[in-house]
């Protein structure tokens, strides 16, 4: 972690006529008129968010909008999860198509992860696909989901099951924003952020232990560490935009955590980090067990997400979990899944994870049970 921030903090993802720059910055809305108006010349605006953002946020995006003179109109969904489904998806696309959004205007994606993934899905379809912007408002969609171009909903089989490839045009990443944030939504979004310390960046995870209490209380390690994790992803979606390869590894944790969000229903009772963050623990446990990783690293990782108050066992998920049987059933839905064998991030160590094809499901029920008792 020896890298400065500059103010404005820019962070560019080079991927050749459709780079686009995101900017990690105290006042990243209050500057996103005068950005949008250099941008897009005579374009209006259709803002996607959700109830809370509109509470809490909404009025400093107007305010930046109106001082251009730009245009724009408002399409406000249900905060969650369960908003990521077609149902949702065809209301907002309607509201767009009836507020008569064109071809060469723009969406403007204003929320979390949830916002970013649907909101983005509706602008790669709208019109045979619209232009968009990122303006994420979680720590979560920050350092992971509003960066690289992955959209998309929830289906019934599965999570992110439908969805497209769309990079959006610009990403204003307002750290006064995440004031608003419940410390809960916070932590969850920490445990995407400390995920790139554990893939291939030891030293930012040591960092991360290290700093976690100046993160939390926004001192000024947090604009480091969520402009470090942007430039990680930037990295990671240079090198392999459409997943052929090691763009995988960014989900490390996930086929777990994933398994974990649809046997609570996609629900309030674990939230996406969350899953991640237990996901990401039995990954480095499972890598143990299978004599890949030492189980000092597996141990520390536990220690670490217990410290900052992030679940880690499968006991501190609240209610009661579904059978392994069932997990494993989730686990076969999953998109990381080919003809029967399953594809699992595990990982030698802190910041050695690595992709591995080929586990046999039985291998992974049986660390399940292991992993109730
Ligand atoms: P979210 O969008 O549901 O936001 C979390 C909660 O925080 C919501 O209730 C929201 O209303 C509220 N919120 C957001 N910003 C706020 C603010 N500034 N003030 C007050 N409240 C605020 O969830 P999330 O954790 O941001 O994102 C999770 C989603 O992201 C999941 O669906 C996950 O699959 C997706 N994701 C996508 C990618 C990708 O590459 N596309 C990567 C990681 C995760």
């Amino acid at each position: 972690m020896t890298e400065q921030i500059t103010k404005p903090n820019i962070v560019t993802i080079d991927l050749g006529h459709r780079s686009y720059d995101i900017n990690v910055d105290h006042n990243a809305i209050d500057t996103l008129g005068a950005t949008l108006k250099s941008m897009f010349p005579g374009a209006r605006f259709g803002i996607v968010t959700d109830e809370n953002v509109e509470r809490e946020q909404l009025p400093r995006l107007k305010k930046s909008l109106d001082a251009e003179d730009l245009q724009y109109s408002v399409v406000s969904i249900a905060a969650g999860e369960s908003s990521k489904s077609n149902k949702t998806l065809n209301e907002v696309i309607e509201a767009l198509l009836a507020q008569r959004l064109e071809r060469n205007d723009i969406i403007i994606a204003f929320g979390g992860g949830v916002v970013g993934d649907l909101a983005g899905f509706a602008s790669s379809v709208m019109r045979r696909g619209m232009d968009f912007v990122q303006v994420p408002t979680s720590l979560l969609a920050q350092v992971d989901s509003s960066v690289g171009g992955k959209t998309g909903i929830n289906s019934p089989h599965g999570k992110n099951l439908i969805g497209a490839f769309h990079q959006p045009r610009y990403v204003a990443a307002d750290l006064t924003a995440l004031e608003t944030l419940s410390e809960r939504q916070f932590r969850a979004g920490y445990a995407e952020m400390a995920k790139y310390g554990l893939i291939d960046d030891a030293e930012f995870f040591f960092w991360l232990e290290e700093n976690w209490r100046e993160i939390f209380e926004g001192g000024p390690a947090r604009a480091k560490a969520i402009a470090h994790a942007c430039r990680a992803k930037a990295r990671f979606v240079k090198s392999d935009e459409k997943e052929h390869g090691v763009r995988a590894l960014l989900n490390l944790g996930h086929t777990f955590g994933h398994a974990f969000e649809a046997a609570t229903g996609y629900s309030d009772r674990l939230l996406h980090g969350e899953a991640i963050a237990v996901g990401m623990v039995l990954a480095h446990r499972y890598s143990t067990k299978l004599g890949l990783a030492n189980g000092q690293d597996a141990v520390r990782v536990t220690n670490h997400f217990k410290t900052v108050g992030l679940p880690t066992e499968l006991s501190d998920i609240p209610g009661t979990l579904a059978s392994s049987a069932d997990l494993m059933h989730h686990i076969a839905q999953d998109k990381k899944v080919s003809r029967g064998a399953l594809t699992f991030i595990l990982t030698r160590g802190i910041g050695e994870a690595f992709i591995e094809t080929g586990i046999e499901p039985n291998s992974i029920l049986e660390f399940l049970e292991e992993q109730r008792s």
